[in-house]
């Protein structure tokens, strides 16, 4: 097994990090701050974020039931995504590894980071199969990007499959769980400790209904959490997301019950569906959203525009020709969709 020194670039490895008049004093006894050339007047806006979210991490510690320093919190599950790229990956050199299709930041971080992005097909089931990433891999291989309920197929990945990758693999895992709190399969949280060389990543996004906030989790060791902090940006999560995250998490009954009203709304939505003339497969779903293959995606794509309804078309998605992604909304937006499909000829 690779140590963690060798899975990251030397020059991150030896990076010692900026440190901010905020990172310098964290005590909370001071009531006189002359240290950051912040402005005096303008309250509450004027100070800087804590650079740590400690209080932040502290609540969400408490309902993930995992210490504080197994938390990362970052501008997005997106920031966690191109951090691993810039821990990680020398570019031109390491390559990474990613089932396909799945979700598009994985390739584009890579892209724009200058690493291989090496995608293995799900098969028709989209399903993944642990031995046929593993033989995609060689020693220049880094990461591998599992997603799990996938995005845009909906389908949660199987679990022993994902344990045979993370035992297998001689580098990091990363599964992005961002649709976990929709489905029946438990995260993969508890097994942390277990694991390490597993990146989780979660997001405020999408059951927490707080996409407009920008805040995303990665859970990994305390260690490879501690190369992600020292390189993100200093102040990367600011002061309104701290604040509001802080609120939803003294509010996760409401999460709890939204949780439930989509699941049953997709259930109601998924049987409307099966019963469409346009409709030609649905696949299963553990997520808020559904992939549906139609008759001719494109045009009922631009039908549905017309009807000022937006859906997400999957069409030139590999694997996904004639899909789209439907997400679920409240009852009436459902509604309305069902309404409109009727009307298509
Ligand atoms: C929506 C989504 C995210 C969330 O990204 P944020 O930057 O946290 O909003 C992450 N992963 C997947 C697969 C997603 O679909």
């Amino acid at each position: 097994m690779k140590t963690l020194q060798e899975l990251t670039r030397p020059n991150i490895w030896r990076l010692k990090p900026y440190s901010s008049a905020r990172d310098e004093y964290n005590g909370v006894a001071a009531s006189v701050f002359l240290d950051a050339n912040e402005n005096p007047y303008n309250m509450p806006h004027n100070r800087y974020p804590d650079p740590m979210q400690r209080e932040l991490k502290k609540e969400l510690s408490k309902i993930k039931k995992i210490s504080p320093e197994h938390i990362f919190l970052g501008n997005g599950s997106d920031e966690a995504i191109d951090l691993v790229y810039r821990a990680f990956c020398e570019p031109q050199i390491d390559n990474v590894v990613a089932i396909d299709p799945t979700y598009g930041m994985y390739q584009i971080c890579a892209e724009v980071n200058d690493v291989e992005y090496r995608k293995v097909l799900l098969d028709e089931n989209f399903c993944f199969s642990a031995d046929k990433l593993l033989e995609t891999a060689d020693e220049h291989t880094k990461l591998i990007f599992l997603c799990s309920p996938n995005n845009p197929t909906g389908n949660d990945l199987l679990r022993s499959e994902i344990e045979k990758l993370i035992c297998g693999f001689n580098g990091l895992v990363v599964l992005d769980e961002a649709y976990n709190d929709f489905s029946e399969a438990p995260s993969f949280l508890e097994n942390l400790g277990k694991y390490p060389n597993l990146i989780l990543l979660q997001t405020f996004s999408k059951a927490w209904g707080c996409a407009a906030i920008r805040l995303g989790m990665a859970f990994a060791s305390p260690q490879v959490i501690g190369i992600l902090s020292k390189i993100k940006y200093p102040y990367n999560v600011n002061e309104l997301t701290q604040k509001q995250a802080m609120e939803m998490l003294h509010r996760y009954y409401e999460i709890e019950r939204w949780v439930k009203t989509l699941k049953e709304a997709r259930e109601d939505l998924e049987t409307e569906f099966a019963a469409l003339p346009c409709t030609v497969k649905l696949f299963p779903s553990d997520a808020n959203f559904f992939l549906v293959r139609v008759t001719d995606a494109v045009n009922i794509y631009n039908y549905l525009v017309g009807e000022g309804i937006i859906v997400r078309n999957r069409n030139s998605v590999s694997l996904c020709g004639n899909c789209l992604r439907v997400t679920v909304g409240t009852r009436m937006e459902n509604e309305i969709l069902i309404e409109a499909l009727k009307k298509y000829r």
